[in-house]
């Protein structure tokens, strides 16, 4: 039988190429060639999840009323859980039962949001360099992304004013991330309590994505949107135990904030997941009622790997700020180099894998990203394969 054409539907056809395919390629030869590969592309934390995490996991994985579909809007435990650390954390007080919602991971929750709130033609403003789940999510719901690109100038912030006036009122959903991936900036509360007069002033809903919020360095812990008079009104924040805890494949986040806005989140959810195993629940209890002992040790871990590898990249003579939080370092490319080509150079010559500005979107040219997943070992080997090579 011939069998047909078989065609993807335009929404997937039109999805951006994938810019880590060359590099992908170029990563692929250098292992076969015998290439000591040291990888800085992927943030992905390197350490296992903590111990306590995993002996209630065991636990609760035994019992078998967690076998069955748990609630779509997650156990009521949980959220109580959540609501406990948000207190604690932020001074934020939300009601566990119409203000949490339990996301299998939080990227589930930031791809489905659109489709709550979104409209064929609606516009979401979406930061570029980003996490690519933003604009894509708003075209799989038929929603135009309206680029706001981070600038040096603008402390790699989304400069509001800088915002049309015809496309602020035409703007449904505002997409923000701090501290962020790529740049690793951390948004203060007086840049929040902006967000949220111009989120008033617009009625634009905003969706903060705030899943580095617990990897932070000297002591200074970021601000939830939360925290900002008025924020529970316009938006919602997104959150994850996955960089938090190192539970990335575990698949367990959660969306705070604005009931109307999580009501909406469930209803496409509960049309299309049947939410998380409850043993991954109860393990993530365990994890939000830790306290900080669990997360402290790592922070120290990532804040060492960072005062080895920023500075050396510095004497390097890179131009790179010391993060803040998050675990990227944003480099900018030497004169003479593209994002593209200097990720390539670095790989031909040095064997290390970093991942081109430009794959965070077009704004993002002229840097490149690595990450501080890798031990301080590997990282000053890094520094001295770059050092030795004149990078
Ligand atoms: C890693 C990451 C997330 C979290 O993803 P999970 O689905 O919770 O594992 C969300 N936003 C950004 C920007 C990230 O880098």
């Amino acid at each position: 039988m011939a069998g047909f054409p078989i065609e993807f539907a335009t929404r997937i056809k039109t999805l951006p190429p994938y810019l880590f395919a060359a590099i992908d390629k170029m990563k692929q030869e250098a292992i076969a060639r015998g290439v000591d590969i040291i990888n800085l592309g992927v943030g992905d934390p390197d350490l296992p999840t903590p111990a306590p995490i995993i002996e209630r996991m065991k636990l609760a994985a035994a019992e078998a009323r967690n076998h069955q579909y748990p609630s779509y809007e997650g156990l009521l435990s949980f959220r109580q859980a959540v609501a406990g650390w948000y207190k604690r954390r932020f001074g934020v007080t939300l009601d566990p039962a119409t203000e949490v919602l339990t996301l299998i991971g939080s990227k589930e929750g930031i791809g489905h949001v659109p489709l709550a709130f979104i409209d064929p033609g609606d516009v979401v403003l979406v930061p570029s360099p980003g996490y690519p789940v933003y604009p894509v999510a708003t075209g799989f719901a038929g929603g135009t992304s309206y680029i706001m690109p981070l600038k040096k100038e603008h402390r790699f912030l989304p400069n509001l004013a800088a915002i049309p006036k015809d496309i602020a009122k035409q703007a449904k959903l505002l997409f923000l991330n701090s501290p962020n991936n790529p740049t690793s900036v951390v948004a203060d509360k007086d840049y929040f309590k902006k967000v949220v007069a111009f989120a008033q002033e617009h009625q634009i809903i905003v969706c903060h994505d705030a899943a580095y919020s617990e990897i932070y360095y000297d002591g200074q812990p970021p601000a939830s949107f939360l925290e900002v008079e008025g924020a529970k009104e316009v938006g919602v924040e997104f959150h994850s135990l996955s960089k938090t805890f190192n539970m990335t494949g575990w698949r367990i986040g959660f969306a705070v904030g604005n009931k109307q806005v999580l009501a909406g989140l469930g209803k496409v959810k509960s049309n299309l997941d049947s939410g998380v195993f409850q043993a991954v629940q109860e393990a993530g209890i365990t994890a939000l009622e830790s306290g900080d002992y669990l997360v402290d040790g790592l922070r120290k871990i990532y804040q060492e790997r960072r005062d080895v590898f920023v500075p050396g990249l510095r004497q390097l003579g890179l131009d790179v700020e010391l993060p803040p939080a998050a675990f990227y370092v944003w480099i900018g490319v030497p004169n003479g180099y593209t994002s593209a080509s200097f990720t390539a150079h670095l790989l031909e010559k040095t064997g290390i894998v970093s991942t081109p500005g430009n794959g965070f979107g077009e704004p993002g040219e002229g840097y490149i990203r690595m990450t501080l997943t890798t031990s301080k070992e590997r990282l000053a080997e890094a520094l001295e394969r770059m050092r030795k090579t004149g990078f």
